[in-house]
């Protein structure tokens, strides 16, 4: 892509420098020139009063792919210290649904180093294969090794949808695997389903600093890739049919990887675990104040659940950041989840609208957390919530 200017059209009026907000056009001989600090985001296209300044760009090339040799959905199995990540079982859950859809076979794929005895448990949650490559070397994570060794196995066996948490691993490699397959790959998808008509993956995810939901397909590229939040999804219930193993040994050193690991450290664990909370109450900014918040943590510990936040929260210090709900926070599916003076903004709702039963305590009855709720409280959460403690506390009137 190029910007380029028509030296017979232009008047070298200077409105284009004005709007240039980066310094990327100046006057020489009272015409426009383009220079180097030009980063071509067009806004002096807009603002060329004489249609003088073009956006020249290449031809790009879409190479064609026969996507009907492309069939079944796959799950890549993350895993630290032999434990499979929660994630590959909740994406289990929603590939089975969609594999239902297409009448196509589940996979599970595991790169790892000793899963031999566990993968009697992964059967159960409803795949129909697992692909197990197996080397010593695989129980840590390789990002060049995961990326070359997923891409062979792709181009080979040719899956249709392939599917990764979008945890921190996951991010590492699915865009490495995209590239090389040159496959779209759509981030941190908080919904997907699939056009029956097309076979194309409906991919959502927020966009535009998440004020828009978008819906993004790869229409002409296969496998179509998409990595997921941890908790987006429920997971795949247990069930008890016949599964077919494959098992690859690959023989690596430590040498063909071209990443080294040098250390693992682990993070540093906090006692917060909202992603596996059955219950949360979390507060917003109707709470009012960090002396306010006691209230909801009252609630929070009658109801033996765990706190939770909007990001106003956060950002006023009200609680501490790792209670963040939301796109730039946890996204969490308890099995109730109760929102006291959240309004419910689409950031917010991203990371929690998967719980099983919401109640919002809202003292604005048109507020959206509201369409979201299941049992929905209009009034102030300052009357209700302590109504709330109190009546909880009678039926366990014992440990109070
Ligand atoms: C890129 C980006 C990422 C973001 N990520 C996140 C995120 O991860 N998580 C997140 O939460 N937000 C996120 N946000 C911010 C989000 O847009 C909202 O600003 C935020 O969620 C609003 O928080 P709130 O609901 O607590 O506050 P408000 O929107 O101010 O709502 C307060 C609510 O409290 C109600 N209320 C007031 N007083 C009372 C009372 N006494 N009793 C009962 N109800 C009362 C009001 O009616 C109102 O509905 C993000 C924004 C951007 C741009």
């Amino acid at each position: 892509m190029s910007i380029i200017i028509d030296d017979e059209l232009c008047t070298g009026c200077a409105a284009c420098l004005d709007i240039c907000p980066y310094g990327g056009i100046e006057i020489v001989d009272n015409k426009a020139v383009i220079n180097e600090k030009c980063n071509l985001c067009g806004a002096c296209i807009e603002a060329c009063l004489v249609e003088a300044i073009i956006l020249e760009r290449e031809e790009i090339k879409v190479e064609k792919v026969d996507i009907s040799q492309y069939k079944g959905i796959w799950v890549i199995a993350e895993h630290y210290k032999n434990k499979i990540h929660p994630v590959a079982f909740q994406l289990l859950g929603k590939g089975k649904e969609i594999a239902e859809l297409l009448e196509v076979d589940l996979s599970l794929i595991i790169l790892g180093g000793n899963f031999d005895d566990q993968l009697e448990e992964f059967c159960q949650y409803g795949t129909d294969e697992i692909i197990y490559v197996k080397s010593p070397i695989l129980k840590d994570y390789y990002s060049d090794l995961y990326a070359n060794i997923l891409t062979e196995l792709i181009l080979e066996k040719k899956p249709e949808i392939v599917l990764v948490g979008a945890t921190p691993t996951g991010r590492d490699f699915a865009p490495r695997v995209a590239k090389r397959l040159n496959a779209g790959l759509t981030a941190d998808c908080t919904g997907l389903d699939i056009d029956l008509k097309t076979r194309n993956l409906l991919q959502t995810r927020p966009t535009y600093g998440g004020n828009i939901l978008a819906t993004i397909r790869t229409p002409y590229n296969r496998p179509q890739m998409a990595t997921v939040r941890p908790g987006i999804f429920k997971v795949a219930e247990k069930l008890k049919k016949k599964v077919r193993i494959t098992k690859i040994d690959y023989k690596f050193e430590k040498e063909d990887a071209v990443s080294k690991i040098v250390k693992i450290v682990d993070r540093k664990k906090t006692p917060i675990n909202l992603e596996d909370a059955e219950v949360i109450v979390a507060g917003g900014r109707g709470v009012s104040s960090k002396e306010n918040f006691k209230l909801i943590e009252e609630l929070a510990k009658v109801l033996g659940a765990e706190l939770g936040g909007s990001r106003v929260t956060v950002e006023l210090n009200w609680i501490a950041q790792e209670r963040q709900i939301g796109q730039t926070g946890k996204t969490v599916s308890p099995k109730l989840y109760i929102a006291c003076g959240i309004s419910g903004a689409i950031q917010h709702l991203v990371g929690m609208q998967n719980s099983e039963i919401i109640v919002a305590i809202n003292k604005d009855p048109n507020a959206p957390i509201f369409k979201v709720a299941h049992y929905g409280i209009v009034g102030d959460l300052h009357e209700i919530v302590p109504v709330l403690i109190e009546e909880l506390k009678k039926i366990k009137p014992d440990e109070y």
